[in-house]
Order: structure tokens, then C-alpha cells, then sequence
């Protein structure tokens, strides 16, 4: 099966193009009249033509989002009227799921057993756990040591959001992103990846259906160095939240200084994954798979540093080797691939430069590092790729990579791990294979990264936080811990004399 044009043409989204943009709840062409092309992954043909947002769209869009976060309905809503339209929205995404599975499959390259089981799912849920959040936005009552004075805060939303997302999880990055802002009642420009804007804008016609008044999110597509620069500089923008590359984290950092924006940012990582030897080796061979290799190893928290006892290692890595070999490449749109192409070219590129460079630099590959797309349409195809002989100073054991290649290196002892692991300019996520509970927890407190995963890898809810250490980034997204990038605090003092 591949990815044909019926695939394309029974997505009724597709139909409009070029595809628009959403400013001040109308859906308009970029001022400048230009688009770009949005490509299939799989073939490398073009899916769609997309407007183009630059800096006029942008200071359109940041005006809309002002008017409708001091005027109109949006701030005289109740709290429980926001969680109604958060709730509104995950209905929508729900009776939507296939048409969002595959567009996102389409643009991005995933397979779609994964987009359907677990981005649109997950997606859903953001919003509905999010909706819930809306009611319960709590300030305190001060005991304060001055008599007569009722002390009271008030939680109140932070303003014009900015909120500029990356190509790997499209639509959840989306969700992760809109859903806090809106519950805490603040107005939202969007800025998805020029690589995979499809599903954000579909998401933007079902938010326009779920009722949510105009301006109160704008959604430009456009390139980083225009629309996202713009956006991440714009006066009247008051935070940016940030998922992407460290390199980009720091100008938006930089860009943020005019108007002192706040800023989060969720950045890159190299994750280490530990295999101690009292595992269940089976099981810790498949979650090593999983860690690196979904989503193509495009997971800001892949675990791209597999680390493995000196006593289990050769069975590790054959384990581990076999288990590469066997996944099934293909277009993401058919339902049995296991793994799909990368995103882009230019991904592709990038990542094959890095397995020339590990080459060059001693390491060896027992599976994989070639293209292998010319059986594949010429969609962008790169093995499951496995490295043995790696050092820990090797490029590919320091730099993020992105893609579906794993560096295995052997260790002695739980000391000598753990100061490995944590040298890395990154401290995003990190997993562990024991079966020894002392050890398990003696390992979570000595790794100096946000997540911590035991026995499993790569799990996500919206009830947990989420965020790096280190260079990998600021501030949480997800569960109780992200409100506080969302919200204000205001001290009231009231003279009761
Ligand atoms: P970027 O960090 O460039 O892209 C992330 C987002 O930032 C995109 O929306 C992008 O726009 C935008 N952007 C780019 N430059 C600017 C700028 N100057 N000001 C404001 N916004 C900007 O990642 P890439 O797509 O270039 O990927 C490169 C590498 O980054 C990957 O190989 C990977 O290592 C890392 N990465 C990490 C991610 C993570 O989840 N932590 C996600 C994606 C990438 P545009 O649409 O034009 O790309």
C-alpha cells in the first residue's frame, strides 16, 4: 500500500488551497499573498499550499489576540464556561480522530497505527484534563504579621501568548500548548513547524466550531526566521512558550528581552537509557527499541545513549540488533509500518551526517545507517540504525541526532553510570532497566534530568509534568505544574480598620 492520491483526496481539508490562516476568527490568506508548500514525507510530493505568515500577520494576529483578551467575551467567561469549550474542543477531536490521523500521517510521516492510537487520543485528553484545570484556579489567604489587613492573591491569566511549536508531534504540541493557556483564560498565536502546519490549522477550524470567541486564537503558519522571530520579538506578545532546538531556545530567549516576555522553553536532549543486568533483559530490549526508535527516534526524549552491563551487553546489543532489523519500513499512511520516513530533506540530511561522522569517528554499525528510500517512493527513509564501539566523547554519543539512531556503550558500576549519563549539556529525560528496587530509586535521585522513567520509556500524561533540566530547557508543561507559566499572581491588601 502506499500513499496515493485517493489518500489525499478523501481528506476533505485538503480540498482548500491554498490553506488559510486563522487571525481574529477569520480565515485569511497571509497579507504578503504568499504560500509555501507543506510535502508528504513518504513520497516527497506536495500535499498542500499553505498561507504564509510573516511580520504583518503576526502584528495582525497579536492585535486580535489583544482586543479579545481585554474586550468582548472572552474575559467576562466563567471559569466554567472556558472548561465547557476545552471539553467542546476533545469532543471534536474525538469525532474527528481518523480525518486528524491521517493528515497528521500525511504531513508529518508517522505511522498511523500510532497517530490513531496515541496523538489523537492523547490529544483529546489534553484538553479534557486541561477543562478541568479551568474551575480551580485558586489564589490563597495570606496570614500577614500587620493587623487589620486581609491579605488575599488572585491567580490571573498572563496575557498574549506566543506559542511556537515543532514538526514531531504536530497536534500534540498543539494541544499541550493551547490547552493550559486558555484554561488560565489568556488569548494564543500559534505558530506550527513550516514542515507539518496541517493539523494545528485543522485544529483551529474545530476550535473556531467549538465556539471559542475571535481572536482568542490566531494561528499563523509561516517560517521560523520570519513569522517565529517576529512573534518571539513582538512588543505586545507577553509570553512565549517554546518546544524546538536549544539553539533556537536561546534566540527566542534573546528576542524576549525587549518587553521582558516571560518564556518557557522545552529544548533538546540525549537521553541516557541503563540496562543493569538484574533486568528483564526481553523486555528491556523492546523498551529500548521503543525509546529510540519511535517516531523515528524524533522525540526530544528519545534514549539515543543506551547504556548496558558489561555482563549483558553482547546479548543486549544482538538482542537489540535483531529487533531493528525486523521493523517494517514504510509509508506512514499504511497501517503495518512500523516505522515511517523523517520529516524532511533536510532532516534526513542532517541525520545521515551524523552516522557518516560516528563512522569516521571509530564507531561501528551492527544494523542499519543507509537511505532507504529508493524502494520506498523516495519518501526520506533512514534505517533503525545500532552503533557499537562508541565513546562517550563521540559526537553521536553528545550531539541530539533526531533520528533512529541508537549509540550502545557498556558500563561497570551504578557510580560510574550515573556520572556518565549526567555529562550532557542535556537533562531531559532518562530511563533505567532494574529489577532491584533500592537501585531503581537510588539511580531516579542521582540522574540530573526533568523525567525519569523505570522499567518503561516514554510515557506521557497530562497529569504529569514534563520538562527539562539543564540545557534541555524551562519551566513544565503538563499537570498542576504548567499553570504557573499561564498565570499572574496578584496581592490584594485590604485595610479592614
Ligand atoms: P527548530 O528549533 O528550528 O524549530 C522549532 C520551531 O521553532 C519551528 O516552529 C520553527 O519554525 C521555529 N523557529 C525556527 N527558528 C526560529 C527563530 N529564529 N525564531 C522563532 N522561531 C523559530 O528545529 P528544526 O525544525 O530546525 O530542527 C532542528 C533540530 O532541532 C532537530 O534535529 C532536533 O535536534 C531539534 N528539535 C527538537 C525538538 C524538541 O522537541 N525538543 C523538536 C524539533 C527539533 P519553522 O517552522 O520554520 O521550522
Amino acid at each position: 500500500m502506499t500513499t496515493s492520491a485517493t489518500d489525499q483526496t478523501q481528506i476533505a481539508f485538503l480540498q482548500q488551497q491554498p490553506v488559510k490562516m486563522l487571525i481574529g476568527g477569520q480565515w485569511v490568506a497571509a497579507a504578503s499573498g504568499k504560500t509555501f508548500e507543506t510535502i508528504n514525507p513518504s513520497t516527497g510530493s506536495v500535499l498542500a499550499q499553505v498561507a504564509e505568515g510573516d511580520v504583518e500577520d503576526i502584528n495582525q494576529a497579536a492585535a486580535a489576540a489583544r482586543k479579545a483578551f481585554e474586550s468582548g467575551p472572552w474575559p467576562k467567561m466563567t471559569p466554567s464556561q472556558r472548561g465547557r469549550l476545552l471539553w467542546r474542543l476533545a469532543d471534536l477531536v474525538e469525532q474527528h480522530a481518523d480525518e486528524l490521523a491521517q493528515l497528521e500521517t500525511l504531513d508529518n510521516g508517522k505511522p498511523i497505527k500510532y497517530s490513531k492510537g496515541a496523538d489523537i487520543p492523547l490529544t483529546a485528553d489534553h484538553f479534557r484534563y486541561f477543562a478541568g484545570w479551568a474551575t480551580k484556579l485558586e489564589g490563597e489567604t495570606i496570614p500577614v504579621s500587620i493587623p487589620n489587613m486581609f491579605t488575599y492573591t488572585l491567580r490571573e491569566p498572563v496575557g498574549v501568548v506566543g506559542q511556537i511549536i515543532p514538526w514531531n508531534f504536530p497536534i500534540q504540541m498543539a494541544a499541550w500548548k493551547l490547552a493550559p493557556a486558555l484554561a488560565c483564560g489568556n488569548t494564543v498565536i500559534l505558530k506550527p513547524a513550516e514542515q507539518t502546519p496541517l493539523s494545528a490549522l485543522r485544529l483551529g477550524e474545530l476550535i473556531c466550531e467549538a465556539g471559542f470567541p475571535e481572536g482568542v486564537v490566531n494561528i499563523v503558519p509561516g517560517f521560523g526566521e520570519t513569522a517565529g522571530a517576529s512573534l518571539a520579538l513582538h512588543p505586545d506578545v507577553d509570553k512565549i512558550a517554546f518546544t524546538g532546538s536549544t539553539e533556537v531556545g536561546k534566540k527566542i530567549l534573546q528576542a524576549s528581552v525587549g518587553n521582558l516576555k516571560k518564556v518557557t522553553l522545552e529544548l533538546g536532549g540525549k537521553s541516557p537509557n541503563i540496562i543493569f543486568p538484574d533486568a528483564d533483559l526481553k523486555f528491556a530490549i523492546r523498551g529500548a527499541m521503543t525509546a529510540i526508535f519511535f517516531n523515528q527516534g524524533q522525540v526530544c526524549t528519545a534514549g539515543s545513549r543506551l547504556f548496558v552491563h558489561k555482563s549483558v551487553y553482547d546479548q543486549v546489543l544482538s538482542g537489540l540488533t535483531d529487533v531493528a532489523r525486523k521493523m517494517k519500513m514504510g509509508p506512514g499512511i499504511d497501517p503495518s509500518t512500523d516505522m515511517g520516513p523523517l520529516v524532511s530533506q533536510e532532516q534526513m540530511e542532517r541525520v545521515t551526517n551524523y552516522i557518516d561522522i560516528g563512522r569516521r569517528e571509530g564507531a561501528v554499525t551492527t544494523t542499519g545507517g543507509k537511505y532507504a528510500g529508493s524502494d520506498l517512493a523516495g519518501g526520506y527513509f533512514i534505517e533503525p540504525t545500532v552503533f557499537d564501539n562508541v565513546q562517550d566523547e563521540m559526537t553521536i554519543a553528545r550531539e541530539e541526532i533526531f533520528g533512529p539512531v541508537v549509540a550502545v556503550m557498556p558500563f561497570e558500576s551504578m557510580e560510574e553510570i550515573a556520572a556518565r549519563a549526567n555529562k550532557s549539556i542535556y537533562g531531559l529525560a532518562a530511563g533505567v532497566w532494574t529489577s532491584d528496587v533500592k537501585q531503581a530509586h537510588k539511580m531516579a535521585a542521582l540522574l540530573k534530568s526533568g523525567v525519569v522513567w523505570v522499567n518503561t520509556y516514554n510515557q506521557f500524561d497530562a497529569a504529569a509534568p514534563f520538562g527539562g533540566y539543564k540545557q534541555s530547557g524551562y519551566g513544565r508543561e503538563m499537570g498542576h505544574a504548567v499553570l504557573d507559566a499561564y498565570t499572574q499572581t496578584k496581592t490584594v491588601w485590604m485595610n479592614l480598620r
